[in-house]
Parts: C-alpha cells; structure tokens; sequence
C-alpha cells in the first residue's frame, strides 16, 4: 500500500494559563510528526525561554519590516505586546506532509479557520476561573497587573470557545493530553489530508 499525506495544521487555543504550553510541549515529544510554528514576538523572553526555539524576540521596528513584506500568516496584538505567525514557518513544511502546531490566540486562531478552513483548531479551557488564576500565579512568569490582564482577557477569549472544532477541558492533565491524542489520531485519518493507494 502507497500512502501520501498532507500536512495537518494544528491550532491550539484557550486563555493564557490553561495549560496550552504543557500540552503542546508533550506532544512534539511524543509524535515526531509535528514540528512547532515559531511566532516572532515583540514581548520579552522570560528566564526559561530559549531563543528561536519558543519565540523569535524582535524589535518593534523588525515587526514592522514583516508586515511590510507579508510575512505573516496571522498576526495579533495579546496582552499589550505583538504576536504573529510566519508563513515560513507553515506552508513549506506542510506541502512535504510535516504537521505543524500553532500556539496562537483566540484572534489568530479565527483569522487561521478563516484562510485555512481544514485545519485542525482545538480550544484549551481550565476547569475554572478560579484554577486559571492559581495556574497564573504559580506559574510566575508574569507580574500580578501582567495576571490580572491576562485573567480580564480570558472572559472574553473564553466567550469564542463554540469557534473551534474541538474543545478539551484540562483539568487533569493526562486525561486532556489523551483527548488532544485522540484528536490527532482520528484527524490524521481524515480523508482531506489522507490519501491510501490501496494495491490491485
Ligand atoms: P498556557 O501555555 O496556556 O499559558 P501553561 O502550559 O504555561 O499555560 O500552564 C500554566 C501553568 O499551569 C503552568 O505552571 C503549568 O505547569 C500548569 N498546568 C498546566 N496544566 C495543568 C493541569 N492540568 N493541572 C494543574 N496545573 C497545570
Ligand atoms: P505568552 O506571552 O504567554 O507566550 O503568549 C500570550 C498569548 O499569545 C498566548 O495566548 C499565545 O497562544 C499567543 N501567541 C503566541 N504566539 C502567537 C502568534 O504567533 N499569533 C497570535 N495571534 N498569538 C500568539
């Protein structure tokens, strides 16, 4: 049997704090066929961040030169700072059958569904305002009017959630890993991106 595949381009969304990073994270770990979309970003790196493996961090003024040449697939403001997707990072690999993940926001996310309707969007909700506001906290990247913005914003990101094709509460992690597992697992057999030559 001769198979080829396209690409899955994998949104993932939710509210700063839901557990978006955590989820993202074990999966490139446990399924070699997703490579992360790296974002350019205008906010600072924090102290666990490594350059060009969770952000590329620019200037406003290298921002700008993006926008200027249409470089981005999506790009947002969230929280106060600037964030957007390079087409780079999404198209080539995913015309030679690589899947790509985005970690992206709610208003990204609609502009992707928009331009890309195949792809594959998954919304992150915790199990309530007040666990997103302890999973801020404890985090601890983020100083506490920086979390108050972020749990401000969440009401509204939250109110979006009946965009997405697949909606995953995190509350325990391993039961919501298992869901975005399952997900994949069932959208990687759709026939939009999955192409079998079965033999005579
Ligand atoms: P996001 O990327 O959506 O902003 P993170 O993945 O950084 O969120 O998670 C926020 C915090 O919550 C982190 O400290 C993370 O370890 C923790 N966390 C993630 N998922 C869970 C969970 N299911 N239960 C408890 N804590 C969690
Ligand atoms: P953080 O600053 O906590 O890394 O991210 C803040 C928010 O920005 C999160 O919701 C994250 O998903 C979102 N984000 C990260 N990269 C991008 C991007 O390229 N585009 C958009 N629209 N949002 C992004």
């Amino acid at each position: 049997m001769k198979e080829t595949r396209k690409g899955m381009l994998l949104v993932i969304s939710g509210p700063s704090g839901a557990g978006k990073g955590t989820l993202v994270e074990r999966l490139l770990n446990k399924d070699p066929s997703f490579c992360f979309s790296v974002s350019v970003t205008t906010r600072g790196r924090r102290k666990n961040e490594i350059e060009d493996v969770h952000y590329h961090f620019i200037s406003e003024a290298e921002y700008d030169k993006l926008l200027e040449r249409d470089a981005f697939l999506e790009h947002a403001s969230v929280h106060g700072h600037r964030y957007g997707t390079l087409k780079s990072e999404v198209y080539e690999r995913m015309n030679r059958g690589q899947n790509v993940l985005l970690d992206i926001d709610p208003q990204g996310a609609r502009a992707v569904m928009e331009k890309e309707p195949q792809c594959v969007s998954v919304f992150i909700l915790p199990p309530s305002y007040s666990e997103l506001k302890v999973r801020l906290h404890t985090r601890n990247t983020e100083q506490p009017e920086e979390i108050e913005r972020r749990l401000n914003n969440a009401r509204w990101e939250i109110a979006q959630m009946d965009r997405y094709r697949y909606l995953i509460v995190n509350d325990d992690l391993d039961l919501a890993f298992s869901q975005l597992q399952a997900v994949v697992r069932a959208e990687k057999q759709n026939s939009v991106r999955f192409f079998p030559q079965i033999g005579e």
